[in-house]
């Protein structure tokens, strides 16, 4: 027999302990931190679970974007939905390519997975935290709850150290780094942005879709579109999620711009207030943009634009109205830095992959060390893909080389 012990009961260690038992010759130790495995999984996409993504290109990678492609296409999210078809889970593709369970409960990932663990290969220990590993001349000694558990070879799955309060902690890195690995920067994504907080804290729980532009000076770093959120501290939301990879990666001196009439060019914006301002002469000015947008929004344009509630729509000039039109097209924010790791759903940076073997996901350093999920340098854009980057790396290191 070969005793194989994975690290870290998420995502991407289920996914590498199902496949190493595969191999009947594997005996499997899968040791979890928490009092139960996948505890992160239970809250992703807001409990419903995005657990992939068919439209999954590398262009929603970053990080060791090359050396994930084997990975990614060696297991795609087709074979995922297959994955999980077969341990009886029943999925739901909905707009963006965006998959979750049918029942709308990430539970039923978890319960799924928790099933199939039920192998006479797999013993699961959960509440058992690996506190320091050894390299042997015959493979790994780990240590946990006080006992020396022996390995011929050695799974870390440790996941990253963003969402600390579903479990990320910074184990994997130090685990890794031990036994000789070297690490990147890491920095929280997909997550708040912080800027100065005024507008925003007015806004508060006010949703828009419009288009938002990253700044450095006037080097544009980033521009994506969809739902922002205001928040007490910034901005959030799907956006703004896309976008706070580039923003902590940032440095300093970077400004957020939203376009909220984004199908809409300055001169058709233009022409809708000055009929606005034709057709309800008398419209308190601050009013001018009820209908075209948010109440609260738009009331907040006009004070951002100068306009005062005190006059009448008839009352505004056309320095005003080209004015109130710049706001809609181009509302500015500084920002201030993105919210931490706590909140975020990602780690960007980790393990450089330069140190493993793109095709097995071996160490190049110790053989018979394997690493996958969010502990490597990988990470993906929101939408499903991180969790597939999770599958597809588990699922090629769980194959042990093989
Ligand atoms: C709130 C939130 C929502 C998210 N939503 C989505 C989504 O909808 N779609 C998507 O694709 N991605 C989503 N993500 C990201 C996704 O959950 C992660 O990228 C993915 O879970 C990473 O898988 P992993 O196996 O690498 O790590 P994890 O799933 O974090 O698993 C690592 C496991 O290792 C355990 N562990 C750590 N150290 C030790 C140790 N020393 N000993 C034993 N066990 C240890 C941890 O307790 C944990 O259970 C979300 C993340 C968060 C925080």
């Amino acid at each position: 027999m070969v005793d194989i012990i994975v690290i870290g009961g998420g995502a991407s260690g289920m996914m590498a302990a199902l496949t190493a038992a595969q191999d009947t010759e594997n005996r499997i130790t899968l040791l979890e931190r928490q009092a139960r495995v996948g505890r992160k999984l239970l809250s992703t996409g807001n409990g419903r679970c995005n657990l992939t993504n068919t439209e999954a290109g590398m262009e929603r990678y970053h990080g060791g974007t090359d050396f994930a492609g084997y990975a990614l296409s060696a297991f795609t999210p087709e074979d995922t939905l297959e994955f999980f078809e077969g341990l009886g889970l029943l999925t739901s593709r909905e707009y963006g390519g965006r998959v979750y369970p049918r029942s709308n409960q990430a539970n039923s990932v978890v319960d799924v997975l928790r099933f199939a663990l039920e192998h006479p290969n797999i013993r699961v220990l959960t509440g058992c935290a690996a506190e320091g590993v050894q390299w042997l001349t015959d493979g790994f000694a780990v240590s946990c709850a006080g006992e020396r558990l022996r390995a011929d070879k050695l799974i870390v799955a440790c996941g990253g150290c963003a969402g600390t309060k579903h479990g990320g902690v910074m184990d994997g890195y130090k685990i890794l780094s031990a036994l000789g690995h070297s690490r990147t920067p890491l920095y929280p994504a997909l997550t708040q942005v912080r800027t100065d907080a005024a507008y925003p804290r007015a806004l508060k729980g006010v949703r828009a879709n419009c288009r938002v532009t990253l700044r450095k000076g006037n080097r544009v770093l980033e521009e994506k579109s969809g739902e922002l959120l205001f928040t007490d501290t910034g901005v959030s939301g799907t956006v703004i999620f896309e976008l706070s990879r580039a923003a902590a990666c940032g440095g300093e001196g970077l400004e957020l711009s939203m376009n909220f009439l984004p199908d809409m060019g300055e001169q058709a914006v233009l022409e809708h207030l000055r009929a606005r301002r034709r057709r309800s002469p008398s419209l308190p000015a601050n009013q001018i943009l009820t209908g075209a947008l948010h109440n609260r929004l738009g009331q907040m344009l006009c004070k951002y634009a100068g306009v005062s509630g005190e006059l009448t729509a008839s009352q505004l000039g056309g320095a005003q109205l080209q004015a109130l039109a710049a706001a809609c097209l181009c509302f500015s924010l500084r920002v201030t830095g993105v919210s931490g790791f706590e909140s975020a759903q990602v780690t960007a940076g980790g393990i450089r992959t330069q140190e493993f073997v793109p095709e097995t996901l071996e160490s190049r350093l110790v053989p018979g060390l394997f690493a996958c999920g969010e502990v490597l340098d990988v990470d993906g854009d929101c939408g499903g893909y991180n969790l597939q980057w999770a599958w597809s790396s588990g699922r090629l290191a769980g194959r042990l080389g093989k």
